[in-house]
């Protein structure tokens, strides 16, 4: 298997696979959604809320928030030695929030948020919780862990997982003046006018919808899209939450470890 990084910054992360097969990627885009694991706010204990919104909507609100996750201090409750409803110092994060509008209307943002772990905060600081009118007063506690998607989709450390066929583009190899249909109806401008000939201006951009092929006059026409069986583009886009890389690490050890799993049940079977 090949792999090639097209792109990658905090957030986005697009590789090219090659020797691959679609249950691999299916498997892998599954897993990066369902069952990597990342932190959100799972509980909340209200201790004033004087604002129009109920309790449990911005509870509601603060477990959407996604929160920088740091995988390798904290562990999921269920596997967490201490074994407590309450959980501890290595499976919970409590952050408080104690907010009053003493002008006038006012926005309270993430950012107002206090985590006793500064590396267990929001993502970004600029996400609206709630208006407070002048008087208003919104004091609560709140409690983080880790979690999967598979049980809510707060927990899920990304916002894309999706992977398609590498497609594959064979352009007229004659000079084609009558018209630039392809190129017009492209949603995606993936072709382009070179000279007088149709050329690929961005081949990761299709997305295989054929309408360049049929929007050609000519019949069969001469533009042809197909796609590679063994290679696909994936794209995986974080929450912030965790570095899409690392989503994707996380991603393949998960399935060996259940591989690992499976291959050791079969062998207690055999042995029956
Ligand atoms: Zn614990």
């Amino acid at each position: 298997m090949k792999i090639e990084v097209v792109e990658k910054n905090d957030i986005v992360l697009r590789i090219i696979v090659r020797d691959a097969d679609v249950p691999l990627m299916n498997a892998l885009r599954r897993i990066a959604l369902a069952e990597v694991p990342c932190m959100a706010i799972d509980e909340v204990v209200m201790i004033e809320n004087s604002s129009i919104l109920q309790d449990e909507i911005i509870a509601h609100r603060l477990g959407l928030t996604p929160l920088k996750t740091d995988l390798d201090s904290y562990n999921t409750p269920e596997e967490c030695s201490c074994q407590s409803e309450f959980g501890c110092s290595q499976c919970r994060v409590t952050l408080t929030l104690d907010s009053e509008a003493k002008e006038g209307t006012r926005t309270v943002y993430s950012g107002e948020l206090v985590s006793e772990n500064p590396e267990i905060v929001p993502v970004s600081d600029k996400i609206p919780i709630i208006k407070l009118v002048k008087g208003q007063k919104l004091k609560l506690e709140a409690y983080a862990r880790l979690g999967r998607g598979q049980t809510h989709a707060k927990w899920q450390p990304v916002c894309v997982s999706a992977y398609k066929y590498y497609p594959k583009i064979t352009t007229p190899t004659k000079e084609c003046p009558e018209c630039t249909k392809c190129v017009d109806i492209c949603p995606k401008k993936v072709l382009e006018i070179k000279g007088n000939k149709v050329d690929v201006r961005d081949l990761l951009a299709c997305n295989l919808c054929m309408d360049c092929v049929e929007a050609c006059p000519q019949k069969p026409a001469p533009l042809k899209v197909e796609w590679e069986k063994d290679s696909f583009v994936m794209n995986i886009e974080s929450t912030g939450a965790l570095p899409p890389e690392r989503v994707l690490q996380e991603a393949t050890k998960i399935l060996g470890k259940q591989l690992k799993e499976f291959e050791e049940q079969i062998k207690v079977e055999k042995q029956k």
